[in-house]
């Protein structure tokens, strides 16, 4: 099975992630914690992406596809499924997953998109305390999500892949939801 998990910065994606890769058997797939492990290696990539990250820009689709084909080509178990969170993030990004997946015979079977208000996440980002969860930053990540993340959401209702689930209730509560809605 490959899952996306959809949402604004903020919105719970790691957090069900977490729930969701063991009942499901998926390698959990955040390019977001992929980029951290590479700024802290202080990698050639790393050094690249923290300007991006650090001014809650997009880090560019081609460094970000490479990135993923890698994960995904370098898979060897066929049982395992991917969980993609924080990916895919523009509509381009999401057109790159369609073309490698269809060329390894697989295809996105769900795309989880968990609705929460601005007012609730620019709460939960201040309070989760990442080095990029500053108000101005969490400012520019919430537009940036809107005008290049957003529009994705159509891309996969149009395919009927899109299932919404209310993002702020306890976190049990949506991992239930979650599963309910994959079933
Ligand atoms: P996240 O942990 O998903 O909030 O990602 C943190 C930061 O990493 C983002 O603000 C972007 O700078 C970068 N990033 C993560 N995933 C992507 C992606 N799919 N495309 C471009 N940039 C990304």
């Amino acid at each position: 099975m490959i899952l996306i998990l959809f949402g604004p910065p903020g919105a719970g994606k790691g957090t069900q992630a977490d729930a969701l890769k063991h009942k499901l058997n998926l390698l959990h797939l955040s390019t977001g914690d992929i980029l951290r492990d590479e700024v802290s290696k202080e990698s050639e990539l790393g050094v690249l992406a923290k300007k991006f990250m650090d001014a809650g820009e997009l880090v560019t689709d081609e460094l970000i596809i490479g990135m993923i084909k890698n994960k995904i080509v370098s898979n060897t178990n066929p049982e395992l499924g991917f969980l993609l969170d924080g990916f895919p993030r523009t509509i381009s990004q999401a057109k790159a997953l369609d073309e490698m997946l269809t060329s390894n015979q697989l295809k996105v079977d769900k795309v989880v998109s968990l609705e929460v208000n601005d007012s609730v996440l620019i709460e939960r980002l201040l309070s989760r305390g990442r080095s990029d969860d500053n108000e101005k930053t969490i400012k520019n990540r919430l537009d940036v999500y809107k005008n290049q993340t957003l529009p994705i959401k159509d891309y996969y209702d149009s395919s009927n892949l899109l299932v919404s689930i209310k993002g702020d209730d306890a976190i049990e509560v949506v991992s239930n939801n979650i599963f309910k809605a994959l079933k």
